[in-house]
């Protein structure tokens, strides 16, 4: 019986692997095509300064539909796009779409700020800060419109390489920001090192701070951290009124959240960056 049991594991095994390999073949096969047939599209969060409730900007986060496989959602295709190297593609798609929209507001006279995602095959490549300056360039945006967010694993996977890559980054003038930040392992010596503006404060912490004093121990020390450092802090993933009272009591500068935006369309987007007073906007 045991054997039969252990026999029936290895083909469950074996029939998940399968399952697996053939999903993300699948996704690489499909996404050769995603941006000659209009699948992928931007949504835009809004983010907030915790004083005076003002809308500072959006992060850029990418979306794909395609016709029989649906929404995918970009904590799957991401991974699979860096391994196959589509995300060379995709990642520079993101960072032109983005800039194309931020001038098309500020043609209408909307100014904001584009927060926009690097991946980590995207941030080793050495003409990154080249095509940044070509596309800033070309859209007439000013430096400081445009953030750069990389991951803490990201800027851990080789610290001297990331420091010599943000330092290029933030000669363009460009903003930089490690997200998912608290996730990883940097060392405050390490950080010191990074020529960073923000630090967002990763959401499995803001979750938990109305009930985990763990949680609200580590977002403590993150934020005083990042303020010796003179870097700002950004809280993602806010749902709740509670986690926000917390956060402001702690002085974090900016959220992200449910509580105070979904990704947004861009025309929802365009609306809310429009209203004269955003802040009225907020339940
Ligand atoms: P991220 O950069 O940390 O983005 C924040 C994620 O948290 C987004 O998920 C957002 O929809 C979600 N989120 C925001 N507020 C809340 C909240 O209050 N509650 C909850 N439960 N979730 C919230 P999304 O859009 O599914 O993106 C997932 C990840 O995919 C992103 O994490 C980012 O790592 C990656 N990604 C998205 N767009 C891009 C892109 O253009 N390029 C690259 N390289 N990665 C991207
Ligand atoms: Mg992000
Ligand atoms: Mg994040
Ligand atoms: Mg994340």
């Amino acid at each position: 019986l045991a054997k039969q049991r252990g026999r029936n594991n290895v083909q469950f095994y074996t029939a998940d692997l399968q399952a697996r390999m053939s999903r993300l073949m699948e996704l690489e096969n499909a996404l050769r095509t995603a941006i000659e047939h209009n699948e992928l599209c931007l949504y835009y969060q809004p983010q907030w300064a915790l004083v005076g409730q003002r809308l500072t900007g959006f992060e850029v986060l990418l979306r794909w539909q395609h016709p029989t496989l649906g929404s995918i959602s970009p904590a799957e295709f991401i991974p699979v796009a860096e391994s196959s190297g589509q995300i060379a593609q995709i990642g520079h798609w993101v960072l032109k779409q983005g800039l194309a929209q931020l001038a098309r507001w500020r043609h209408k006279g909307l100014d904001t700020l584009l927060a926009i995602n690097l991946s980590a095959v995207q941030f080793r490549s050495t003409d990154l800060a080249e095509q940044i300056a070509e596309l800033l360039e070309s859209y007439q945006i000013p430096p400081e419109c445009l953030e750069l967010e990389l991951t803490e694993g990201t800027a851990m996977e080789d610290p001297a390489q990331a420091r010599l890559q943000l330092s290029s980054l933030r000669q363009l003038g460009v903003r930089l920001a490690i997200d998912d930040f608290g996730t990883g392992f940097s060392s405050l010596a390490q950080l010191r090192h990074f020529p960073v503006d923000t630090l967002k404060i990763d959401r499995s912490f803001v979750q938990d701070i109305d009930h985990d004093q763990g949680s609200a121990d580590m977002v403590r020390s993150i934020i005083q951290m990042a303020h010796n450092l003179g870097i700002s802090t950004l809280a993602e993933g806010v749902e709740t009124a509670r986690q926000l009272q917390l956060l402001q009591q702690l002085e974090c500068e900016a959220i992200q959240g449910f509580l105070w935006g979904q990704p947004l369309d861009c025309a929802s987007a365009e609306t809310l960056l429009a209203s004269k007073n955003s802040a009225a906007i907020l339940p």
